[in-house]
């Protein structure tokens, strides 16, 4: 051990007097050398007082036996450990202890600083229990809560998300801990996430609530809606912070989807309902007009129908409105729309196409309806009027003049296309 001369003493001692930190000195059995004020009253002891104990009068995590062998085994090289002290009235505090030994009056001393750490435990202790909240309610809540930041020179990161997050998009924590933003933001479809972008510009300039909905794919290969609920603030360090909230709402997303649908959409013969029919007849009124584009209305009744539910039932009537649709449907342009118009009668809008090409159409279609053959059924034929958009013409008018048209059809002996 190191051998400590008298003027050193007389610096050590008056250092040791005046710290701010508790020392004490023990001796190799235990008993206490010297401490110092600060110590004394840590421990809530007098100085005198102190010079009685042995440092297992108030040390609570180690045994006797076990502070013995420490005491043998101190060297000159300084170790540190935390521990407990118990104070003079009983109360318990946490200590983290510096020591090591010299050599001093041919006597081996064991030189203690201690800091009471009593304070930060519980802090910590604090900050665990939240921490361990945080993580329980945020498990209870479906999808996942987020933090993203973006930094004041624009790098984006997520300090934050609960095991949700693994769930939604079907990653693992492997693949997350340790992943960038770049890794989560690609399962983002390419068309969605440019709308992010443009939310998270928007919302980090004014501030306010962010809402977004977005798809993602999934690691098992589906396709996922995602909605994101999110406050953003400024942190004193320039960066942004969105506090918030994803929710997987593609059970929702497809309902909605199924809605829109079938409000628009006929449910036998899966083309535009009447509503819906109307409402694009009047887009391309409204089209036509602007642009002075020619376009042309067919529309279509089948011939002596009652007499097929009569003799084959409804069902089979049914069947041949499906087949007619899908005949008429594969014989005209995609841009072209068709629609179911009432029980048996359909019509088809023909955009950019004069009244010739129409009528052309139409005789294709009747053609294709009537060398069809009908399981069962046979034969069936249809009736055409067609008519050309005129300036000025509305959707009543127009869909009058073609069911003139094809009631002259009719009355000139059917399956036959008039204009
Ligand atoms: P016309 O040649 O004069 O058109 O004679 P028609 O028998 O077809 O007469 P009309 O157009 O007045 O009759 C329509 C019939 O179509 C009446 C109805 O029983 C039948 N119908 C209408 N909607 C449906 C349907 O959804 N399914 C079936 N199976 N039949 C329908
Ligand atoms: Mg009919
Ligand atoms: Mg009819």
């Amino acid at each position: 051990m190191k051998r400590l001369t008298e003027d050193e003493t007389t610096l050590w001692t008056a250092l040791f007097e005046q710290s701010g930190d508790a020392m004490v000195v023990l001796r190799q059995d235990g008993s206490v050398y010297r401490a110092n004020q600060r110590y004394a009253d840590m421990l809530g002891y007098t100085l005198e007082e102190m010079k009685d104990l042995y440092v297992w009068d108030w040390d609570t995590l180690f045994s006797k036996q076990e502070l013995q062998e420490m005491l043998l085994n101190v060297d000159n090289s300084s170790e540190h450990f935390d521990t407990r002290h118990r104070r003079k009235n009983g109360t318990i505090i946490d200590a983290e202890l510096s020591n090591n030994g010299a050599l001093y009056k041919n006597e081996n001393l064991i030189f203690c600083i201690v800091r009471d750490t009593t304070e930060r435990k519980s802090t910590e202790e604090r900050l665990r229990r939240k921490e361990e909240l945080l993580q329980r309610i945020s498990s209870q809540v479906p999808g996942a809560l987020y933090q993203y930041r973006m930094a004041p020179d624009g790098a984006r990161s997520f300090p934050f998300f609960s095991e949700g997050i693994a769930e939604l998009g079907g990653l693992t924590q492997e693949q997350l801990s340790g992943t960038g933003t770049d890794h989560i933001m690609s399962h983002v479809l390419p068309e969605d996430a440019a709308n992010i972008e443009a939310n998270i510009q928007k919302t980090a300039r004014s501030l306010t609530y962010a809402y977004s909905e977005f798809r993602i794919l999934h690691t098992d290969g589906s396709i996922r809606w995602i909605e994101s609920r999110s406050t953003p603030h400024k942190e004193p360090d320039g960066s942004t912070i969105w506090t918030g909230i994803l929710l997987d709402v593609t059970q929702r997303k497809m309902a909605e989807e199924r809605v829109k649908t079938m409000a628009i959409t006929d449910g036998l013969t899966g083309i535009n309902n009447r509503l819906e029919f109307n409402r694009l007849l009047e887009q391309e009124i409204e089209r036509s007009s602007r642009y002075h584009m020619p376009f042309s209305l067919i529309m279509y009744d089948l011939d002596h129908f009652k007499q097929v539910n009569d003799r084959f039932g409804h069902n089979a009537g049914d069947d041949v409105l499906n087949t007619v649709t899908r005949l008429v449907n594969d014989n005209i342009r995609s841009i072209d729309i068709h629609g179911r118009w009432g029980g048996e009668e359909f019509m088809v809008i023909l955009p950019q196409t004069c009244l010739e090409a129409a009528r052309d159409v139409a005789e294709k279609l009747r053609r294709a309806i009537a060398t069809y053959h009908f399981n069962q059924v046979g034969t069936v034929t249809a009736s055409f009027g067609v008519t050309e958009f005129i300036p000025r013409d509305d959707s009543k008018l127009m869909a009058q003049r073609a069911d003139d048209a094809l009631y002259r059809a009719k009355s000139l002996g059917r399956n036959r296309v008039e204009v």
